[in-house]
């Protein structure tokens, strides 16, 4: 597996790749890598036959400094992992590599950032629209692997392909979770021995909401359960759950025609958690 730190030095290897008739699959992340990180790798190695992992946690979307500054690096392990992965490229920039200078560009994703994240985390989507677009001009990937577990990021992607024309194919890849349900997460990491624990009832509340809506229950009925239910665990304070529809991602009080997304976000001491399910 190559490991590249420089623009330059990738975009030499990636040429060369080209010239020889290869495809190239890009996964962003930002490390401390799991099980979901590699299906997706997983996913680009079935379609392509160069994958590229890039590896940045990206300063630019985070909103909360705290969250940055303990976000996980474990650089050296995340590429034993690739390695035993089958990866092919690793890319893992400085953040004066990607930033020279702080973009002063701005994007503004219109009502699907008036939502859930973006109404939470300001400037979150402004920080993932500049780094992927830079990662996908630098990488010029065919096919570009993402998680429905940040299903709010898979729409604004979505919305960015579609708007600045990016020629690539875009793959949305299903959540992995641990046995207990809990969504795989970086920030999983950082949760107590007792947080850990109670982490899966986020989840829980997740089937619970689908379950009633499914029944029948009203949307509105739903959110009071799903409160109530984690106003019983003490340890889990819920940030917001909405009933969206799966394409706008605007909140809605019952099924829609089409597919309905079930989103939570919830903080466990200063750990923030996020999940959804489809119904
Ligand atoms: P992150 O490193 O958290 O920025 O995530 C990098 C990519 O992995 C994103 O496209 C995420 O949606 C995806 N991802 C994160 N967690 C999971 C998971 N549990 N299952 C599948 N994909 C995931």
């Amino acid at each position: 597996m190559q490991i590249f730190h420089s623009i330059q030095t990738l975009q030499n290897f990636l040429k060369l790749s080209r010239l020889e008739g290869k495809s190239v699959g890009l996964v962003p992340t930002m490390g401390a890598l799991h099980q979901g990180h590699l299906s997706l790798i997983e996913a680009s190695k079935n379609e392509n036959q160069v994958t590229v992992c890039s590896i940045f946690v990206n300063p630019t979307q985070f909103n909360n400094a705290h969250d940055l500054a303990v976000y996980p690096r474990t650089l050296e392990s995340d590429c034993e992992m690739l390695t035993s992965a089958g990866c092919d490229v690793v890319f893992a920039p400085t953040v004066e590599e990607i930033y020279p200078q702080l973009p002063n560009l701005k994007f503004d994703f219109g009502d699907l950032e008036r939502v859930m994240e973006g109404t939470f985390r300001p400037g979150h989507f402004n920080g993932v629209g500049i780094v992927v677009s830079k990662l996908f001009n630098i990488v010029q990937p065919d096919g570009a692997y993402f998680g429905q577990k940040d299903l709010q990021q898979c729409a604004v992607i979505n919305r960015l392909v579609k708007d600045l024309s990016f020629s690539l194919k875009l793959n949305i890849c299903p959540t992995l979770r641990e046995t207990d349900g809990l969504a795989m997460s970086s920030r999983n990491r950082n949760l107590s021995p007792e947080q850990r624990a109670l982490a899966p009832h986020i989840y829980k509340a997740l089937q619970k909401a689908s379950q009633l809506l499914q029944e029948g229950t009203s949307g509105e009925a739903v959110k009071v359960a799903v409160q109530n239910y984690l106003s019983e665990i003490p340890a889990i304070a819920l940030e917001y759950f909405e009933i969206s529809n799966f394409d706008t991602l605007q909140p809605i009080n019952e099924l829609s025609e089409g597919k309905t997304a079930l989103c939570i976000a919830a903080f466990m001491g200063k750990t923030r958690l996020i999940d959804n399910v489809i119904v």
